[in-house]
């Protein structure tokens, strides 16, 4: 038989207050025991509780976060039970009228389908203090007693432990967000209690609920899930029937084990509680309180999006943490999309290394917000090179100070004069004949070696890139002889042989082959032109065109449209090819252009550079 999980959550979270929930305690961890208490968090007869508002701020802001509606009349409770860590025998807790009804948060599955689970009610009451054993003896330690929790209680509309896991992680992003709860799992200010219960798929009622108490790991909660739905498959198999009862997860074991059978709300013995007031919300407060909300993780990914054009995913990773998302949006403010962008990406590659090398949060980092900024935009301004902007980075992190200053200060500016690189360039060709006859003879990487002597002429200070357009250049015009040679010989079109290759560089130094040929028989091809003409051509010269993305595709030869001995080239695939006076090439592709109209697109823009047709 198919069963199905039905599992619902009762979440507490620590509020981040600065005192107790009913008296002027401090909220303080790594306190001697029993530092922190008054006659009120000890439970002494006759000491009277005072609500702390901020409690109440802070629940009341979750349930707006959490679309709840919001109680304007909620009431306080006595919770009836003997426990040492509970001295006044009662727990002040919320049970007839909390403080927020309803409301959920949305959570996708691995599938991508998503679905939307309810809240049942948010309550606010206080903690229990802290047992403490020992060898011989055991100590209460009320540091904690009379901590404010919020109590977030689920419907039951989790069918599996990914669900869980998923609500939760929602539920602690939500939290963190509004500034709620540090939702730190390992020191306890969000723990769960997780009930589950399975029932034949489709039948309606609910099966017999099995509760485990106080998991502060998500993992845990995971696992134990696993292991009780399939334990209660077992019972089922096996006609053992299932006890209500709250079970134990032995984290050792990686099982549950009974603990007691489970209480009903009745054994606590509710009755409202006499020493407080109800929490009266009037209109102005709580709109007061509303214009205190951040904005919802989801709604900011979007704006992101659309504010700064970062990716999808960038915007996700951002804003998984308030505070990244905070940093990122200061120093982007006021830039423009691209520098923004351009932001965003040091950010998660560079910044998100350095703070992972670290172990730092942005927050503890030295480097403001506007310094990043400032830095990225020197980079876009071409005031500072990549390597640069590279060196700077981690001192900016470590230690602060304003990038600005400190590349006047240190002359660290970028060399983007074009003069002084082409005067650099020819210092490194003039110096170095071997290499650039290398470069001559077909060795394509002997480019390369010369934008490494103009960094270095320029103390590192060059923009590679434009040093790699200079160099293209400048060595490719040493090689004109021989491009004019065969220029004069494509002109003529009679002696050409075969197979012939030129190199075309663009001016990031990308290579293009272009193979010549000659077909035995004429071919047609026909061009309309941009007026509307058409005109047909017969030649059999071809050129094979290899892209440097390394597509490649044959065009034929079909006109010399200018007359100056260059000509044009047009392909199956309706790519053209214009080749003029032996120096340039530019291939175009028919495309349509954002008017709707028929036009080129150019591929590809580029110089020849050298021919390696050895005896052609
Ligand atoms: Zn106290």
């Amino acid at each position: 038989m198919e069963f199905e999980n039905t599992i619902g959550l009762e979440t507490h979270v620590q509020l981040k207050t600065r005192t107790k929930m009913f008296c002027g305690c401090l909220l303080k961890t790594g306190c001697e025991p029993n530092a922190n208490v008054c006659p009120v968090c000890l439970g002494y007869p006759g000491a009277l509780p005072v609500m702390n508002k901020e409690a109440v701020r802070l629940t009341v802001m979750s349930g707006m976060m959490l679309g709840c509606e919001v109680n304007r009349h909620a009431t306080f409770d006595r919770k009836n039970y003997f426990y040492p860590d509970m001295a006044k025998d009662y727990q002040i807790s919320e049970n007839g009228s909390p403080l927020c009804i309803g409301g959920g948060v949305e959570i996708t599955r691995a599938d991508g389908t998503r679905k939307f689970i309810r809240i049942n009610h948010i309550h606010l009451e206080e903690d229990a203090a802290k047992i403490n054993h020992y060898a011989a003896t055991s100590g209460v330690d009320f540091n904690r007693g009379g901590t404010p929790l919020m109590e977030i209680v689920s419907e039951p509309d989790m069918e599996s432990a990914d669900d869980a896991v998923a609500y939760l992680t929602a539920l602690k992003e939500m939290l963190v967000y509004a500034g709620v709860s540090d939702c730190n799992l390992e020191e306890g200010n969000m723990r769960s209690d997780v009930n589950i219960s399975i029932r034949p798929a489709g039948e309606k009622k609910l099966g017999t609920k099995v509760e485990i108490k106080n998991m502060n790991s998500f993992s845990g909660i995971h696992a134990a899930l696993e292991y009780e739905a399939r334990r209660q498959r077992e019972c089922m198999a096996h006609s053992i029937p299932i006890v209500q009862e709250t079970r134990r997860w032995d984290p050792e074991a990686m099982e549950t084990a009974s603990m007691r059978s489970k209480e009903n709300a009745h054994d606590y013995r509710y009755f409202p509680e006499p020493d407080l007031v109800p929490v009266e919300l009037d209109e102005a407060t709580m709109e007061e309180w509303r214009k205190l909300l951040p904005e919802k993780p989801e709604a900011r990914r979007a704006r992101m999006v659309e504010e700064y054009g970062i990716a999808e995913y960038d915007a996700e990773v951002l804003s998984q943490h308030k505070e990244n998302a905070d940093y990122f949006e200061a120093a982007a403010k006021g830039l423009d999309r691209k520098t923004a962008k351009a932001l965003c990406n040091l950010y998660m590659s560079d910044v998100m290394a350095l703070m992972n090398a670290s172990g730092k949060a942005i927050g503890e980092c030295a480097m403001a917000p506007a310094a990043l900024a400032s830095l990225v935009k020197l980079a876009a301004a071409g005031t500072i090179n990549g390597p640069t902007l590279k060196e700077l980075l981690p001192e900016i992190f470590e230690k602060g100070g304003d990038p600005e200053a400190i590349v006047k200060e240190r002359g660290l500016g970028a060399v983007s004069d074009a003069s002084a690189l082409e005067a650099f360039v020819d210092q490194a060709i003039a110096a170095n004949p071997g290499p650039v006859q290398d470069f001559r003879n077909g060795k394509k990487a002997a480019a390369g070696f010369f934008v490494g002597q103009v960094m270095k002429l320029s103390k590192g200070k060059a923009d590679p890139k434009i040093v790699g357009g200079i160099v293209a250049r400048k060595l490719s015009s040493l090689c004109l002889p021989l491009v004019a040679a065969l220029a004069a010989l494509f002109a003529g079109c009679s002696s050409l042989k075969p197979s012939q290759t030129c190199l075309f560089t663009d001016e990031e130094g990308n290579v293009i082959a272009v193979d010549y040929g000659r077909a035995a028989e004429k071919r047609e091809t026909t061009f309309v032109a941009p007026n509307g003409r058409v005109m047909t051509k017969m030649e059999d010269m071809w050129v094979r065109v290899t892209l440097p993305d390394g597509t490649s595709f044959t065009a034929w030869k079909c006109m010399d449209p200018l007359g100056t001995g260059g000509a044009m080239y047009r392909s199956d695939d309706k790519k053209w090819m214009y080749h003029a006076l032996g120096i340039t090439c530019t291939v175009f592709a028919e495309a349509v252009n954002p008017k709707g109209e028929k036009d080129y697109l150019v591929v590809f823009e580029g110089l020849i550079c050298e021919d390696t047709a050895k005896g052609g």
